[in-house]
């Protein structure tokens, strides 16, 4: 690991030339700001319902403020991508209880935030303060399954910088906004996705989980969990295809991006952006300057002939056995 560490440091370029942007997927502040300077590109996804779910009540407007802004400034100079509430599902706030049949298909993500303008605009305003005039701040929406939703989110976005801009700071910088591709429904629709936002973020964890109909959390079926099902596959090159397609700038944060064959298959595809936990960092920027993305498309090509995940994992492990 030491091994990996020590090139951290350097970008992670192919043998044959794609530079390919790492960046760190976090959620608490601690250690954020040398992880950022031992080398990520930036915070490809900065989870805010982690600091939610370790306060007793909704923060404030200038507590919410504080946090992003040593988030922002850890990070200054490269991106941060801020994504807005995603609670639900998996992720309980103590003192905001959910109890649904089923979490997973219910209120969570994006849906509460719109049910909830009264937080959602306070969340949004933070943000926007936070960055103030600098330019490192992009926002993120999770768990997006229609275009309306991405219209009504924008709508308080423009309310929210409107309103500040008229009474608090009128240099305040409108940031960039982005989807997470996780609903599957939403593949279907990137050329208006395209038209309404400038980036994506594909959530490879709950994508998987959606497509495949598996509940990753329930041990009777967690077996049938498998992004390396080809059908997963296939929907995450089709995910890029369109991407660039659209000029939709597109990057991968699930857990597939920090795992070695997962990135190897990811840049394969043509992703040049994952984000990843910092544990991972390290080793897939050491692997990645290990391989020629030629090579990797080729095996891609065997992979996507495949007819199940087992089979695809051992093809890939075949590969990497060679590099290790
Ligand atoms: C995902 O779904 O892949 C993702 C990154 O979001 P989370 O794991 O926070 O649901
Ligand atoms: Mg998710």
């Amino acid at each position: 690991d030491r091994q990996y560490a020590e090139e951290l440091k350097e970008p992670a370029v192919t043998l044959d030339g794609h530079r390919i942007h790492l960046y760190l997927n976090a959620g608490l502040m601690s250690g954020v700001a040398t992880e950022i300077a031992d080398g990520a590109d930036g915070i490809g996804l900065y989870r805010t319902e982690i600091p939610f779910m370790l306060q007793q009540r909704f923060p404030s407007e200038s507590e919410q403020i504080k946090v992003y802004r040593s988030v922002l400034q850890s990070a200054a100079g490269r991106p941060v991508v801020m994504r807005t509430l995603d609670v639900g599902g998996d992720k309980p706030l103590p003192y905001f209880p959910i109890s649904e049949e089923n979490p997973f298909l219910g209120w969570r993500g994006i849906r509460l935030s719109l049910d909830h303008p009264e937080l959602f605009l306070v969340q949004l305003r933070a943000m926007l303060q936070a960055a103030g005039d600098t330019d490192n701040l992009k926002i993120l929406l999770p768990m997006v399954s229609s275009l309306d939703e991405i219209d009504e989110a924008l709508l308080y976005l423009d309310q929210a910088f409107s309103e500040l801009r008229a009474d608090v700071n009128p240099s305040l910088a409108r940031p960039p906004v982005g989807v997470m591709l996780e609903v599957p429904a939403l593949l279907y629709q990137l050329r208006e996705v395209s038209q309404r936002v400038e980036f994506v973020s594909v959530g490879s964890n709950d994508l998987t989980q959606y497509l495949l109909a598996v509940d990753r959390n329930n041990p009777r079926v967690s077996s049938l969990y498998d992004s390396y099902h080809p059908g997963v596959l296939r929907a995450l090159r089709q995910a890029l295809q369109e991407c660039r397609q659209y000029k939709l700038d597109v990057s991968v944060c699930g857990e597939l991006a920090g795992e070695p064959m997962g990135a190897l298959l990811l840049v394969a595809m043509g992703y040049d952006e994952l984000s990843m936990n910092q544990g991972s960092l390290a080793k897939i920027n050491y692997l990645l300057r290990r391989v020629e993305r030629s090579e990797l498309e080729q095996l891609l090509a065997l992979v996507m002939q495949m007819s199940n995940g087992q089979d695809v994992r051992e093809l890939v492990r075949e590969y990497l056995d060679t590099r290790e």
